[in-house]
């Protein structure tokens, strides 16, 4: 059993974020294979859901990519969350680059994950959900990144 569920007791949902990249390509380095081996190791010992990323800070904006333009750019993490869920039978989360809520239906409807989840978006827009149910397609932010500096998390576009 997991440390953490130890921790907390049965009752208590614990959730694992899990790199399934570490963005580089080289021997010794993270490989997908390595992370569904390592998803099938967490269910077994209780996780409830793994939410699904990748990259590390020597890999540059790998988790956090900018300039997302169009809907073919987003949800780049997407083959390794479908590799992840037909690895394990709790839920997966897909993390990474989804700005249309388009995009997010449709990881959800074709079983690539259960869940998405967001960051950059919540950063500029925190009332996201409430502007997608009122008809907004797609999330404004821009994904220049700005966001991430040393005074803090903060958006200079939100309005
Ligand atoms: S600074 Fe604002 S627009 Fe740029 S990535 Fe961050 S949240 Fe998005």
């Amino acid at each position: 059993m997991i440390r953490g569920r130890q921790l907390v007791g049965s009752d208590y949902p614990v959730l694992v974020k899990l790199n399934t990249t570490d963005g580089f390509d080289r021997p010794g380095c993270l490989t997908l294979e390595d992370a569904v081996a390592t998803a099938k190791m967490l269910e077994n010992h209780g996780v409830d859901a793994i939410e699904v990323s990748g990259g590390i800070a020597e890999a540059g904006n790998l988790m956090f990519l900018k300039n997302i333009a169009s809907q073919d750019q987003e949800a780049y993490f997407a083959g390794a969350a479908r590799a992840v869920k037909a690895a394990v039978s709790v839920p997966v989360i897909l993390v990474g680059g989804m700005r249309s809520l388009s995009v997010m239906e449709d990881i959800v409807t074709s079983d690539t994950a259960d869940m998405v989840a967001l960051c950059r978006p919540f950063i500029q827009e925190p009332d996201l959900i409430t502007r997608f149910r009122n008809g907004q397609p797609r999330a404004v932010c821009r994904s220049c990144n700005s966001c991430f500096n040393a005074r803090g998390i903060q958006c200079p576009h939100k309005e």
